[in-house]
Protein backbone atom coordinates (compact mmCIF):
# COMPACT_ATOMS: atom_id res chain seq x y z
CA UNK A 1 0.00 0.00 0.00
CA UNK A 2 1.04 3.53 -1.08
CA UNK A 3 -0.56 6.84 -1.00
CA UNK A 4 -1.76 6.90 -4.50
CA UNK A 5 -1.38 10.19 -7.10
CA UNK A 6 -4.63 10.15 -8.19
CA UNK A 7 -7.76 11.80 -7.46
CA UNK A 8 -10.60 9.74 -5.56
CA UNK A 9 -12.59 10.47 -7.02
CA UNK A 10 -15.85 8.16 -7.28
CA UNK A 11 -17.46 8.12 -11.00
CA UNK A 12 -20.73 6.75 -9.69
CA UNK A 13 -23.78 9.00 -10.23
CA UNK A 14 -25.62 7.65 -7.23
CA UNK A 15 -23.05 7.11 -4.81
CA UNK A 16 -23.92 4.04 -3.25
CA UNK A 17 -20.86 2.10 -3.98
CA UNK A 18 -18.17 4.39 -1.79
CA UNK A 19 -19.02 5.02 1.80
CA UNK A 20 -17.46 5.95 4.77
CA UNK A 21 -15.52 2.80 5.18
CA UNK A 22 -13.14 1.36 4.94
CA UNK A 23 -11.04 4.60 5.21
CA UNK A 24 -8.27 2.89 6.40
CA UNK A 25 -4.49 2.68 6.90
CA UNK A 26 -2.88 -0.51 5.54
CA UNK A 27 -0.83 -2.47 7.76
CA UNK A 28 1.66 -5.32 6.29
CA UNK A 29 0.94 -8.96 5.76
CA UNK A 30 2.67 -12.04 5.85
CA UNK A 31 2.94 -13.37 2.70
CA UNK A 32 2.40 -17.17 3.28
CA UNK A 33 5.10 -18.30 0.84
CA UNK A 34 4.17 -21.70 0.14
CA UNK A 35 0.43 -20.99 -0.84
CA UNK A 36 -1.53 -18.48 -2.18
CA UNK A 37 -2.87 -17.89 0.92
CA UNK A 38 -1.78 -14.70 3.34
CA UNK A 39 -2.79 -14.39 7.15
CA UNK A 40 -3.50 -11.41 8.80
CA UNK A 41 -1.24 -10.74 11.65
CA UNK A 42 -1.84 -12.16 14.59
CA UNK A 43 -2.93 -14.94 12.95
CA UNK A 44 -1.07 -18.48 12.81
CA UNK A 45 -0.45 -20.69 9.91
CA UNK A 46 -2.79 -23.44 9.08
CA UNK A 47 -3.49 -26.68 11.27
CA UNK A 48 -2.77 -29.98 9.62
CA UNK A 49 -4.69 -31.65 12.70
CA UNK A 50 -7.75 -30.18 12.45
CA UNK A 51 -10.65 -31.88 11.72
CA UNK A 52 -11.24 -29.17 9.13
CA UNK A 53 -9.12 -30.65 6.57
CA UNK A 54 -11.40 -32.32 3.85
CA UNK A 55 -13.03 -29.20 3.66
CA UNK A 56 -11.74 -26.23 1.57
CA UNK A 57 -11.23 -23.05 2.18
CA UNK A 58 -12.26 -20.93 -1.32
CA UNK A 59 -11.06 -17.09 -1.28
CA UNK A 60 -12.30 -14.49 -3.37
CA UNK A 61 -9.16 -12.71 -4.18
CA UNK A 62 -8.80 -9.19 -5.87
CA UNK A 63 -5.34 -8.68 -7.57
CA UNK A 64 -3.46 -5.84 -8.63
CA UNK A 65 -4.04 -6.62 -12.38
CA UNK A 66 -8.04 -5.73 -11.28
CA UNK A 67 -8.99 -9.43 -11.58
CA UNK A 68 -10.86 -11.46 -9.16
CA UNK A 69 -10.53 -15.19 -8.72
CA UNK A 70 -11.78 -18.02 -5.93
CA UNK A 71 -8.36 -19.29 -4.52
CA UNK A 72 -7.72 -22.44 -2.46
CA UNK A 73 -6.32 -21.11 0.58
CA UNK A 74 -5.09 -22.94 4.29
CA UNK A 75 -7.44 -22.88 7.00
CA UNK A 76 -6.16 -20.09 9.50
CA UNK A 77 -5.46 -21.47 13.09
CA UNK A 78 -7.00 -19.20 15.96
CA UNK A 79 -4.04 -17.36 18.08
CA UNK A 80 -5.22 -17.10 21.74
CA UNK A 81 -7.31 -14.23 21.13
CA UNK A 82 -9.01 -15.05 18.19
CA UNK A 83 -11.49 -17.46 17.15
CA UNK A 84 -12.39 -19.47 13.84
CA UNK A 85 -15.18 -18.65 12.44
CA UNK A 86 -16.91 -20.11 9.84
CA UNK A 87 -18.04 -17.45 7.46
CA UNK A 88 -22.04 -17.80 6.65
CA UNK A 89 -22.67 -14.52 4.91
CA UNK A 90 -21.03 -11.15 3.65
CA UNK A 91 -22.38 -8.55 1.81
CA UNK A 92 -20.48 -7.04 -1.14
CA UNK A 93 -19.64 -3.70 -0.83
CA UNK A 94 -19.28 -0.51 -3.01
CA UNK A 95 -15.92 -0.74 -1.82
CA UNK A 96 -14.79 -4.16 -2.85
CA UNK A 97 -15.94 -3.32 -6.10
CA UNK A 98 -13.77 -0.09 -5.88
CA UNK A 99 -10.48 -2.34 -5.54
CA UNK A 100 -11.09 -4.88 -7.95
CA UNK A 101 -12.05 -2.57 -11.07
CA UNK A 102 -9.96 0.60 -9.57
CA UNK A 103 -7.24 -1.08 -7.47
CA UNK A 104 -7.54 1.72 -5.08
CA UNK A 105 -9.83 3.32 -2.46
CA UNK A 106 -8.15 6.74 -2.30
CA UNK A 107 -4.53 6.24 -0.78
CA UNK A 108 -5.36 2.31 -0.53
CA UNK A 109 -3.63 0.75 -3.03
CA UNK A 110 -4.48 -3.28 -3.98
CA UNK A 111 -0.46 -3.69 -4.54
CA UNK A 112 -0.44 -7.29 -3.54
CA UNK A 113 -3.29 -10.29 -3.69
CA UNK A 114 -5.32 -10.77 -1.04
CA UNK A 115 -9.05 -11.59 -0.34
CA UNK A 116 -11.72 -8.96 -0.54
CA UNK A 117 -15.03 -8.67 1.97
CA UNK A 118 -15.65 -7.22 5.38
CA UNK A 119 -19.72 -7.21 6.01
CA UNK A 120 -20.07 -10.89 7.28
CA UNK A 121 -21.71 -13.18 10.03
CA UNK A 122 -20.62 -16.65 11.34
CA UNK A 123 -20.57 -19.23 13.38
CA UNK A 124 -17.61 -19.87 15.95
CA UNK A 125 -15.78 -23.43 15.30
CA UNK A 126 -12.82 -22.55 17.29
CA UNK A 127 -11.80 -20.37 20.53
CA UNK A 128 -8.26 -19.46 21.04
CA UNK A 129 -7.10 -20.01 24.93
CA UNK A 130 -7.97 -16.41 26.09
CA UNK A 131 -11.17 -16.20 24.48
CA UNK A 132 -13.74 -16.40 27.89
CA UNK A 133 -17.10 -14.71 26.18
CA UNK A 134 -17.75 -16.74 22.97
CA UNK A 135 -17.29 -20.77 22.42
CA UNK A 136 -17.62 -23.41 19.61
CA UNK A 137 -21.26 -22.74 17.84
CA UNK A 138 -21.74 -19.40 18.80
CA UNK A 139 -23.40 -16.98 15.98
CA UNK A 140 -21.21 -14.06 16.10
CA UNK A 141 -21.48 -10.29 13.38
CA UNK A 142 -18.12 -9.55 12.48
CA UNK A 143 -16.93 -6.07 13.02
CA UNK A 144 -14.30 -5.60 10.85
CA UNK A 145 -11.89 -3.76 12.31
CA UNK A 146 -8.98 -4.25 15.19
CA UNK A 147 -7.54 -0.76 16.71
CA UNK A 148 -4.33 -0.95 18.32
CA UNK A 149 -5.74 -0.48 21.98
CA UNK A 150 -2.70 1.90 22.80
CA UNK A 151 -3.17 5.13 21.26
CA UNK A 152 -4.57 8.15 22.37
CA UNK A 153 -7.29 7.41 19.70
CA UNK A 154 -7.70 3.87 21.22
CA UNK A 155 -7.30 5.22 24.57
CA UNK A 156 -10.24 7.66 24.21
CA UNK A 157 -12.92 5.04 22.79
CA UNK A 158 -12.34 6.97 19.17
CA UNK A 159 -11.13 3.38 18.11
CA UNK A 160 -12.42 3.72 14.42
CA UNK A 161 -9.93 6.89 14.31
CA UNK A 162 -7.03 4.71 15.07
CA UNK A 163 -4.42 5.02 12.21
CA UNK A 164 -3.06 1.28 12.91
CA UNK A 165 -6.10 -0.45 12.42
CA UNK A 166 -6.37 -3.20 10.82
CA UNK A 167 -9.84 -3.30 8.32
CA UNK A 168 -11.04 -6.86 6.38
CA UNK A 169 -10.42 -6.84 3.42
CA UNK A 170 -8.16 -3.98 2.42
CA UNK A 171 -4.79 -4.77 2.29
CA UNK A 172 -5.83 -7.29 4.64
CA UNK A 173 -7.15 -10.49 4.10
CA UNK A 174 -11.05 -10.29 3.99
CA UNK A 175 -14.26 -12.35 4.87
CA UNK A 176 -15.23 -13.61 1.29
CA UNK A 177 -13.91 -17.26 2.20
CA UNK A 178 -15.17 -20.05 4.56
CA UNK A 179 -12.85 -20.06 7.20
CA UNK A 180 -11.07 -16.94 8.66
CA UNK A 181 -10.08 -16.20 12.13
CA UNK A 182 -10.77 -12.50 13.91
CA UNK A 183 -9.83 -11.13 17.19
CA UNK A 184 -12.84 -12.53 19.29
CA UNK A 185 -12.98 -9.15 21.13
CA UNK A 186 -14.56 -8.32 17.25
CA UNK A 187 -16.84 -10.43 17.45
CA UNK A 188 -20.71 -10.06 18.70
CA UNK A 189 -22.89 -12.73 19.42
CA UNK A 190 -26.10 -12.02 17.66
CA UNK A 191 -29.26 -14.06 18.62
CA UNK A 192 -30.42 -17.30 17.07
CA UNK A 193 -33.69 -15.65 15.74
CA UNK A 194 -31.52 -13.26 13.69
CA UNK A 195 -30.27 -14.18 10.05
CA UNK A 196 -26.75 -14.35 8.89
CA UNK A 197 -27.96 -12.11 6.16
CA UNK A 198 -28.88 -9.69 8.77
CA UNK A 199 -25.56 -10.22 10.75
CA UNK A 200 -23.85 -8.88 7.29
CA UNK A 201 -26.13 -5.67 7.41
CA UNK A 202 -24.95 -4.92 10.80
CA UNK A 203 -21.52 -3.44 8.91
CA UNK A 204 -23.78 -1.26 6.42
CA UNK A 205 -25.99 -0.34 9.46
CA UNK A 206 -23.01 0.38 11.81
CA UNK A 207 -22.40 3.19 9.43
CA UNK A 208 -25.47 5.19 9.51
CA UNK A 209 -25.43 4.23 13.51
CA UNK A 210 -22.48 5.81 13.85
CA UNK A 211 -23.81 8.83 11.87
CA UNK A 212 -26.89 9.63 13.89
CA UNK A 213 -25.28 9.54 17.11
CA UNK A 214 -22.77 12.16 15.23
CA UNK A 215 -25.62 14.70 14.45
CA UNK A 216 -26.03 14.87 18.15
CA UNK A 217 -29.73 15.22 18.78
CA UNK A 218 -30.12 16.78 15.00
CA UNK A 219 -32.51 13.38 13.94
CA UNK A 220 -35.35 13.22 16.16
CA UNK A 221 -38.47 12.61 16.34
CA UNK A 222 -40.74 14.78 14.24
CA UNK A 223 -37.81 17.19 12.83
CA UNK A 224 -37.33 16.79 8.94
CA UNK A 225 -34.70 15.00 7.45
CA UNK A 226 -33.03 14.65 3.85
CA UNK A 227 -31.23 11.66 2.34
CA UNK A 228 -28.85 12.17 -0.57
CA UNK A 229 -28.33 9.04 -2.32
CA UNK A 230 -30.35 5.76 -2.15
CA UNK A 231 -27.51 3.08 -2.55
CA UNK A 232 -27.79 0.88 0.18
CA UNK A 233 -26.08 2.99 3.31
CA UNK A 234 -28.69 5.81 2.18
CA UNK A 235 -31.41 3.67 2.28
CA UNK A 236 -30.13 2.07 5.08
CA UNK A 237 -30.36 5.55 6.63
CA UNK A 238 -33.50 6.50 5.39
CA UNK A 239 -35.02 3.39 7.48
CA UNK A 240 -32.88 4.33 10.42
CA UNK A 241 -33.68 7.97 10.55
CA UNK A 242 -37.39 6.87 10.08
CA UNK A 243 -36.99 4.68 13.21
CA UNK A 244 -35.42 7.52 15.04
CA UNK A 245 -38.90 9.42 14.52
CA UNK A 246 -37.43 11.72 11.81
CA UNK A 247 -39.85 13.08 9.69
CA UNK A 248 -41.13 14.25 7.34
CA UNK A 249 -38.44 12.40 5.04
CA UNK A 250 -37.20 12.91 1.73
CA UNK A 251 -34.39 10.91 -0.41
CA UNK A 252 -32.64 11.62 -3.49
CA UNK A 253 -30.98 9.40 -5.97
CA UNK A 254 -30.19 9.84 -10.23
CA UNK A 255 -32.13 6.77 -11.01
CA UNK A 256 -35.44 6.33 -10.48
CA UNK A 257 -35.94 2.78 -10.17
CA UNK A 258 -34.15 3.23 -6.55
CA UNK A 259 -36.39 6.25 -5.65
CA UNK A 260 -39.12 3.42 -6.40
CA UNK A 261 -38.24 1.01 -3.91
CA UNK A 262 -37.52 3.66 -1.61
CA UNK A 263 -41.14 4.74 -1.43
CA UNK A 264 -41.79 0.42 -0.45
CA UNK A 265 -39.18 0.46 1.76
CA UNK A 266 -40.50 3.61 3.81
CA UNK A 267 -43.90 4.33 3.28
CA UNK A 268 -44.49 7.64 2.90
CA UNK A 269 -40.92 9.00 2.35
CA UNK A 270 -40.90 11.57 -0.71
CA UNK A 271 -38.55 11.33 -3.44
CA UNK A 272 -36.70 13.50 -5.68
CA UNK A 273 -34.85 12.52 -9.08
CA UNK A 274 -31.54 14.39 -9.53
CA UNK A 275 -31.11 15.46 -12.79
CA UNK A 276 -27.51 16.17 -14.14
CA UNK A 277 -28.84 19.40 -16.03
CA UNK A 278 -30.00 21.03 -12.83
CA UNK A 279 -27.28 22.77 -10.96
CA UNK A 280 -27.23 22.01 -7.13
CA UNK A 281 -28.67 24.98 -6.06
CA UNK A 282 -31.55 24.44 -8.27
CA UNK A 283 -31.88 20.92 -7.24
CA UNK A 284 -31.81 22.36 -3.32
CA UNK A 285 -33.90 24.64 -4.00
CA UNK A 286 -37.01 21.97 -5.61
CA UNK A 287 -35.77 19.30 -2.88
CA UNK A 288 -36.89 22.06 -0.19
CA UNK A 289 -40.10 22.89 -1.36
CA UNK A 290 -40.97 19.11 -1.24
CA UNK A 291 -40.40 19.64 2.79
CA UNK A 292 -42.60 22.51 2.39
CA UNK A 293 -40.07 25.71 2.28
CA UNK A 294 -41.72 28.94 0.30
CA UNK A 295 -39.03 28.82 -2.64
CA UNK A 296 -38.49 32.42 -1.61
CA UNK A 297 -35.08 32.95 -0.86
CA UNK A 298 -32.09 33.75 -2.88
CA UNK A 299 -29.09 32.72 -1.24
CA UNK A 300 -26.19 34.62 -3.44
CA UNK A 301 -28.66 37.68 -2.47
CA UNK A 302 -29.37 37.44 0.73
CA UNK A 303 -33.33 37.09 0.55
CA UNK A 304 -34.44 34.50 3.29
CA UNK A 305 -37.09 31.59 2.56
CA UNK A 306 -40.43 32.71 4.34
CA UNK A 307 -40.79 29.14 5.49
CA UNK A 308 -36.75 27.58 6.44
CA UNK A 309 -37.95 26.09 9.12
CA UNK A 310 -39.39 23.83 7.26
CA UNK A 311 -36.11 22.79 5.82
CA UNK A 312 -34.25 19.46 6.65
CA UNK A 313 -32.48 19.38 10.16
CA UNK A 314 -30.09 17.07 9.16
CA UNK A 315 -28.96 15.81 5.96
CA UNK A 316 -27.13 12.52 5.50
CA UNK A 317 -24.98 13.29 2.27
CA UNK A 318 -24.53 9.14 1.35
CA UNK A 319 -22.84 9.62 -2.00
CA UNK A 320 -19.75 11.92 -1.91
CA UNK A 321 -20.14 13.47 -5.22
CA UNK A 322 -19.31 16.95 -5.23
CA UNK A 323 -22.71 18.12 -6.56
CA UNK A 324 -24.83 16.29 -4.26
CA UNK A 325 -23.05 17.80 -1.47
CA UNK A 326 -23.00 20.86 -2.70
CA UNK A 327 -26.67 20.47 -3.01
CA UNK A 328 -26.75 18.62 0.47
CA UNK A 329 -25.71 22.18 1.99
CA UNK A 330 -27.75 24.44 0.16
CA UNK A 331 -31.08 22.14 1.10
CA UNK A 332 -30.32 21.90 4.82
CA UNK A 333 -31.80 24.27 7.17
CA UNK A 334 -30.31 27.03 8.97
CA UNK A 335 -28.19 25.80 11.85
CA UNK A 336 -28.68 22.13 10.82
CA UNK A 337 -26.38 19.40 10.41
CA UNK A 338 -24.97 18.11 7.26
CA UNK A 339 -23.58 14.70 7.64
CA UNK A 340 -21.19 13.79 4.77
CA UNK A 341 -21.24 9.77 5.09
CA UNK A 342 -20.50 8.93 1.69
CA UNK A 343 -16.25 9.44 0.53
CA UNK A 344 -15.38 11.39 -2.87
CA UNK A 345 -12.93 13.62 -3.82
CA UNK A 346 -9.84 14.07 -2.13
CA UNK A 347 -10.09 18.08 -2.54
CA UNK A 348 -12.91 19.70 -3.28
CA UNK A 349 -13.12 23.10 -4.46
CA UNK A 350 -16.99 24.23 -4.99
CA UNK A 351 -18.84 24.17 -1.31
CA UNK A 352 -20.70 27.13 -1.10
CA UNK A 353 -18.14 28.26 1.82
CA UNK A 354 -19.80 31.21 3.22
CA UNK A 355 -23.02 30.05 2.86
CA UNK A 356 -22.42 27.36 5.45
CA UNK A 357 -20.49 29.81 7.17
CA UNK A 358 -22.99 32.46 7.55
CA UNK A 359 -25.83 29.62 8.12
CA UNK A 360 -23.97 27.79 11.03
CA UNK A 361 -24.48 24.98 9.08
CA UNK A 362 -22.81 22.38 10.81
CA UNK A 363 -20.40 19.79 8.02
CA UNK A 364 -19.30 16.63 9.84
CA UNK A 365 -17.95 13.74 8.61
CA UNK A 366 -17.69 9.88 9.80
CA UNK A 367 -15.03 7.63 9.08
CA UNK A 368 -16.13 4.01 10.28
CA UNK A 369 -17.76 3.33 13.69
CA UNK A 370 -17.18 2.27 17.06
CA UNK A 371 -19.39 0.40 19.69
CA UNK A 372 -22.35 -0.28 17.41
CA UNK A 373 -22.39 -3.61 17.01
CA UNK A 374 -24.79 -4.32 20.35
CA UNK A 375 -27.08 -1.20 19.34
CA UNK A 376 -27.68 -2.67 15.98
CA UNK A 377 -27.96 -6.15 17.05
CA UNK A 378 -30.94 -4.60 19.37
CA UNK A 379 -32.27 -2.66 16.54
CA UNK A 380 -32.65 -5.32 14.17
CA UNK A 381 -33.65 -8.54 16.40
CA UNK A 382 -37.52 -9.38 16.07
CA UNK A 383 -37.30 -6.47 13.28
CA UNK A 384 -39.42 -4.49 15.71
CA UNK A 385 -36.99 -1.19 15.13
CA UNK A 386 -35.45 -1.63 11.88
CA UNK A 387 -36.44 -4.12 9.22
CA UNK A 388 -33.55 -4.19 6.81
CA UNK A 389 -34.48 -7.75 5.27
CA UNK A 390 -35.73 -6.38 1.84
CA UNK A 391 -32.77 -4.73 0.56
CA UNK A 392 -30.38 -8.12 0.23
CA UNK A 393 -32.00 -8.50 -3.61
CA UNK A 394 -29.24 -11.23 -4.55
CA UNK A 395 -27.83 -14.35 -3.06
CA UNK A 396 -24.83 -16.33 -3.99
CA UNK A 397 -22.67 -19.42 -3.02
CA UNK A 398 -19.31 -18.88 -2.31
CA UNK A 399 -18.31 -20.85 -5.40
CA UNK A 400 -20.25 -18.73 -7.05
CA UNK A 401 -18.47 -15.33 -5.23
CA UNK A 402 -16.89 -14.21 -9.03
CA UNK A 403 -20.75 -13.93 -10.24
CA UNK A 404 -21.77 -12.33 -7.48
CA UNK A 405 -19.32 -9.39 -7.92
CA UNK A 406 -19.82 -9.02 -11.26
CA UNK A 407 -24.04 -9.15 -10.71
CA UNK A 408 -23.02 -6.66 -8.28
CA UNK A 409 -21.22 -4.08 -10.53
CA UNK A 410 -23.96 -4.63 -13.65
CA UNK A 411 -26.21 -1.65 -12.58
CA UNK A 412 -28.48 -2.68 -15.09
CA UNK A 413 -29.11 -5.69 -12.72
CA UNK A 414 -30.75 -3.51 -10.16
CA UNK A 415 -29.22 -5.14 -7.51
CA UNK A 416 -29.17 -3.13 -4.06
CA UNK A 417 -27.31 -5.76 -1.83
CA UNK A 418 -25.92 -9.00 -2.92
CA UNK A 419 -24.87 -11.30 -0.49
CA UNK A 420 -22.40 -14.32 -0.48
CA UNK A 421 -23.20 -16.95 1.79
CA UNK A 422 -21.96 -20.67 2.44
CA UNK A 423 -24.59 -23.03 3.81
CA UNK A 424 -22.05 -25.99 3.61
CA UNK A 425 -21.95 -28.52 6.86
CA UNK A 426 -19.31 -28.40 8.79
CA UNK A 427 -19.61 -31.41 10.99
CA UNK A 428 -16.16 -30.73 13.95
ZN1 LIG B 1 -18.81 -1.86 3.31
ZN1 LIG C 1 -5.10 2.95 18.13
Amino acid sequence: MAPSATDSQTDTPNGDTLTTQPKVKATPVVINGGSHDTQRAGSQDASSSSKLDKYKNPSLYVTPQHTIELRETSIPKPSASQVLIHVRATGICGSDLHLWHRGAIGPLIVDHAHSLGHESAGVVLETGSAVKHLKPGDRVAIEPQVPCHTCFLCTAGKYNLCESVSFLGVGNEGSIRRFMTHEAQYCHKIPDTMTFAQGSLLEPLSVVLHAIRQCEGSVSIGKPALICGAGPIGLIALAAARASGAWPLVITDVEESRLDFARTFVLGVQTYQVLPTKTPLQCAEEIRLLFGCAGSRNVETGIPDANEYNAPTTVFECTGIEPSVITAAYACRRAGVVMVVGVGRSIMNNLPFMHLSLAEIQLKFINRYSDTWPAGINALANGQVLNLDSLVTHTFPLEQATEAMALCADRSKGSIKVQIVDDTEIDL
